[in-house]
């Protein structure tokens, strides 16, 4: 065995069991390879060990292999400027990185020009830190509010990447951003929907998926460093 698939082996094992010490330990959960740091043999391999999903944070990036891969599902994780939201929108199965509401507008416009729905998931900053990417917890009410004027945009649940220190000090940013995705579950317009809640990286996906995440991004654990 390559140490590739003996790392995919790994982690499915990892995820399993992180997901059988939870609340609800059915829920399926999708594993996506962060592919950021790796070219295309790597992308090719890891398609033959029987991943499907895969994340980049850069457009170029996301659209090469994308290009390269189109079997494969392809997310955008990374920050998003409202000038590469054509090639996202088409390349793209969900957007994660939805974090303002310039962001959501153009991703509307879109859209309407495509004559087709885009998906993306909310990216919150639970833990307020500045250098951290994503709309404050406090503005996610007016958020999911406001977002059912924007009709060819479906919001299908919530994204955050935690501070980086030890997992169990980050367990109470999952703890929360599960509260925050349960008790939005149908409440708001029919293009928002809680189905996703992407949380867990490398260093935190078994302590993110015990707290009730269902899709984690993983680069390094996979792809070494
Ligand atoms: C790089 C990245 C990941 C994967 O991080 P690892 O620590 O390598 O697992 C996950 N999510 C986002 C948004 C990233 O940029």
């Amino acid at each position: 065995m390559s140490n590739l698939e003996e790392n995919i082996r790994q982690v499915r094992v990892r995820v399993d069991q992180a997901v059988a010490r939870s609340a609800e330990p059915d829920r399926p959960v999708s594993i996506i390879g962060v592919t950021k740091t790796v070219d295309l043999d790597a992308v090719d391999a890891a398609i033959h060990a029987g991943l499907f999903d895969f994340g980049e944070n850069r457009v170029g990036e996301l659209v090469r292999k994308q290009a390269a891969f189109p079997m494969a599902r392809w997310h955008m994780i990374g920050r998003l400027q409202t000038n590469k939201v054509k090639e996202a929108v088409e390349k793209a199965w969900l957007i994660h990185s939805l974090d303002r509401w310039n962001l959501a507008e153009a991703i509307n416009r879109r859209g309407e020009q495509d004559g087709r729905t885009v998906s993306a998931l909310l990216q919150v900053n639970v833990s307020g830190e500045a250098s951290k990417a994503g709309l404050a917890l406090e503005d996610v009410f007016h958020f999911l509010d406001s977002v059912g004027e924007l009709k060819k945009l479906n919001i299908l649940g919530l994204m955050t990447i935690a501070p980086e220190e030890d997992a169990e000090i980050t367990r109470p940013v999952f703890k929360e951003l599960k509260k925050i995705f349960d008790e939005n579950k149908g409440k708001w317009h029919s293009n928002v929907e809680m189905l996703y809640l992407s949380m867990g990286m490398s260093g935190d996906f078994e302590v993110a998926l015990e707290e009730g995440s269902n899709i984690v991004r993983i680069g390094r654990a996979l792809f070494g460093s």
